[in-house]
């Protein structure tokens, strides 16, 4: 396994749409491991292979199952090629950040729930049902495949002071 840098804007690769995973074989875990790496070191909550400077729809996520208890055990997902299939009509305001748009942080309007649909590592159809965070996480991923970062879709960007609040980064 290895580290990975992160890319940041203006790394014209996070604007591009990145191209459908096909061959699911050993190159592929390889960087599949990476990222998990890369995206526990940094500390983040999700990771897009545009930002470790791959055009591969490829994201990683690991967040606590249930995110109202401080000691929740995590779940880890991997999607290859994944879309957003049932995306709920109900929205929320929340705060982000990104890994890519380092010390900055924005008030995004995302979906409340969705439904990603995708592979799995090795190849096998995956359905997630997402809400909250969770759900607000995949979305901000995929829009990593497509080109999209957060600062497209705020009302509001800022830096955040000394002291303000850490969010997770994704
Ligand atoms: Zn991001």
């Amino acid at each position: 396994m290895a580290l990975r840098e992160i890319v940041t804007l203006p790394d014209p690769i996070l604007r591009r749409k990145a191209k459908p995973v096909r061959e699911f074989g050993p190159d592929l875990q390889q960087v599949i491991e990476d990222m998990i790496e890369t995206m526990r070191q940094a500390p983040g909550v999700g990771l897009a292979a545009p930002q470790i400077g791959l055009s591969d729809r490829l994201i990683v996520v690991e967040y606590p199952i249930d995110d109202t208890q401080e000691d929740s055990p995590k779940k880890l997902y991997v999607v290859v090629n994944p879309e957003l299939k049932k995306i709920s009509e109900e929205t929320e305001v929340a705060t982000e950040g990104c890994l890519s748009i380092p010390g900055m942080m924005g008030d995004v309007e995302r979906a409340l729930a969705v439904t990603v649909a995708g592979r799995t590592r090795r190849g096998q159809p995956v359905k997630i049902k997402a809400e909250g965070w969770l759900a607000r996480i995949f979305q901000h991923e995929i829009d990593h495949l497509d080109g999209v970062v957060y600062t497209d879709r705020a009302s509001r960007v800022w830096r955040p002071a000394p002291g303000e609040d850490v969010i997770d980064n994704v």
